[in-house]
C-alpha cells in the first residue's frame, strides 16, 4: 500500500537537489503551473509502473496543482491507474492561500475556495466507489498549513464527513512549517489541525516528523493515520519521523514514496527498507523489526486508507491482491527467513503482482502496458515541460 504520492511530479525529477522543502517548493511551483494533460498522463503512467514493479497493489495520489485552463488532470490519472491496473485512492487536493495573502505558493497556482469545494463534490460524484471491492475511492486533501486557509481546511473536513470520504494532508514535515504555524496561528501544527476538526480515524497525514510526546499520544488516541515517507524526508533533509512511538501509541503508520521530485525513485520496497534503517538510526537496532516494517507497508497502509477489512493481509475472505517475490537469486539466496531477505536485502522487482486477481506483473514484466514506451513518453514529457519553463521565464 502506497499511502502518499504526487504522480505528476514524475515529470520534474532531479531538480532543486540541495534545497530545503520551502526552497524546493518555491523553485518548483512555477514549473508545476505549466503541467498539462499529456504531461500528467505520462507522469502518472511512469509512477504507477514503478509502484507495480516493486510489488505495490494499492496506491493513493495527492494532486493539488490545478493550473487555470487545464481541465482534466484528476481524470487523466484515474484513467492511467485503470490502464496499469492498480487499486487507486486519488485525493482531490487544493491550495487557496497564495503569496499575496501570506502563503508560500504563487497566486497563479492557487484556486478559489468555492471552486475547490465544487470540484471536490464533482470528483466524489463522478469517481468515488464506496463498495467493498472498490478499485477507486476518492479522498479530499487540502495541501498544507502554509498553502491552505483554515477556512478551507475546516470546510473540507465537514464536507468530506458529510460525503463519507477520507481526509489527507501534509503535516509537521519541517521546522519551517512549525515556525509558520506559530507565527500565523499562534499554535504548533498538530494543535492547528486538531482545532479545525482534523484528527480522527478517517484522516491520514503525510510525514509527521516534528512531533512532541503529547502530539504522538493524541494521534494514537484519535486513530489518526500517518504516511511515513523516509526517502523523501532524507532527500529534503527534513528529519526522521518517530515511527516506533507512533505505532506504540496506536496510530496506523503506512509508507509513502512521496512525489518523485523529492524522491527520484518511486518503488515502495525501498521505503520499507529505509523505514527500518531510519527507525534504527533514531532509536537503536531494536526500534523496528523486519516483520514490523513489512506490516507498515501492508496492513498499516490499509488502515490508513480505511480498508483493513478488505486488503493489507492475506486472509480468507479478503480481496485477491497478492505480491510474490523471488528470493532464491544471488541478491537474497542464503538468507533463511524470506521476510528478512525482502526487507533487509536489496528491494527486488516483483515476480507476480495480482490486483483483484488480475495479473499486473507476471514473470517480473508489466503485462498491462509497455514499460519501454512509458519510459520514452516520460523522457519526452519532462523535456517538453522544461522547455515550457524556459519560454515562461
Ligand atoms: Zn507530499
Amino acid at each position: 500500500m502506497n499511502c502518499h504520492h504526487h504522480l505528476y511530479q514524475w515529470a520534474t525529477r532531479g531538480l532543486a537537489q540541495q534545497a530545503t522543502l520551502f526552497e524546493w517548493l518555491v523553485e518548483l511551483y512555477p514549473v508545476w503551473a505549466l503541467i498539462d494533460e499529456e504531461i500528467e498522463r505520462s507522469a502518472a503512467r511512469a509512477g504507477l509502473t514503478a509502484l507495480a514493479s516493486s510489488g505495490c497493489t494499492t496506491t493513493t495520489d495527492h494532486h493539488y496543482v490545478f493550473p487555470r485552463g487545464v481541465e482534466n488532470l484528476l481524470e487523466v490519472e484515474i484513467q492511467a491507474a485503470k490502464e496499469i491496473g492498480l487499486r487507486f485512492h486519488p485525493c482531490r487536493g487544493s491550495m487557496d492561500l497564495g503569496r499575496s495573502r501570506g502563503g508560500l505558493p504563487p497566486d497563479q497556482v492557487v484556486e478559489d475556495r468555492d471552486e475547490i469545494l465544487a470540484a471536490s463534490e464533482e470528483a466524489i460524484y463522478s469517481f468515488h466507489d464506496p463498495s467493498p471491492d472498490s478499485m477507486l475511492r476518492v479522498a479530499l486533501a487540502p495541501c498544507s498549513p502554509f498553502s491552505v486557509t483554515p477556512e478551507l481546511m475546516a470546510e473540507t473536513a465537514e464536507f468530506a464527513r458529510k460525503k463519507g470520504v477520507r481526509l489527507h494532508t501534509h503535516l509537521a514535515e519541517t521546522k519551517d512549517e512549525e515556525e509558520f504555524c506559530l507565527e500565523q496561528y499562534g499554535v504548533r501544527p498538530v494543535e492547528y489541525l486538531e482545532d479545525l476538526g482534523w484528527l480522527g480515524d478517517d484522516v491520514w497525514l503525510a510525514h509527521c516528523i516534528h512531533l512532541n510526546e503529547d502530539e504522538i499520544k493524541r494521534f494514537g488516541e484519535t486513530g489518526t493515520g500517518i504516511a511515513h515517507c523516509p526517502s523523501s524526508n532524507a532527500r529534503l533533509g527534513a528529519g526522521i519521523a518517530p515511527v516506533t512511538a507512533l505505532v506504540r501509541a496506536g496510530s496506523p503508520v503506512g509508507l509513502g514514496v512521496d512525489g518523485a521530485a523529492s524522491n527520484e525513485a518511486g518503488e515502495l520496497g525501498m521505503e520499507m527498507r529505509e523505514a527500518l534503517l531510519f527507525a534504527r538510526l533514531a532509536g537503536g537496532p531494536a526500534a523496528l523489526t523486519a516483520r514490523e516494517a513489512l506490516e507498515l507497508a501492508t496492513i498499516h497502509g490499509a488502515r490508513c486508507l480505511g480498508r483493513e477489512t478488505e486488503i493489507g493481509s492475506l486472509e480468507v475472505g479478503k480481496l485477491a491482491d497478492v505480491a510474490l517475490w523471488r528470493v532464491d537469486n544471488l541478491a537474497h539466496a542464503g538468507i533463511e527467513d524470506p521476510v528478512t531477505a525482502l526487507v533487509l536485502g536489496p528491494a527486488p522487482r516483483v515476480e507476480l503482482l495480482l490486483v483483484n486477481g488480475e495479473p499486473i506483473v507476471q514473470d517480473a514484466e508489466l503485462r498491462t502496458a509497455d514499460e519501454l514506451e512509458i519510459a520514452r513518453e516520460i523522457a519526452s514529457a519532462s523535456r517538453r515541460l522544461a522547455e515550457k519553463m524556459e519560454v515562461a521565464s
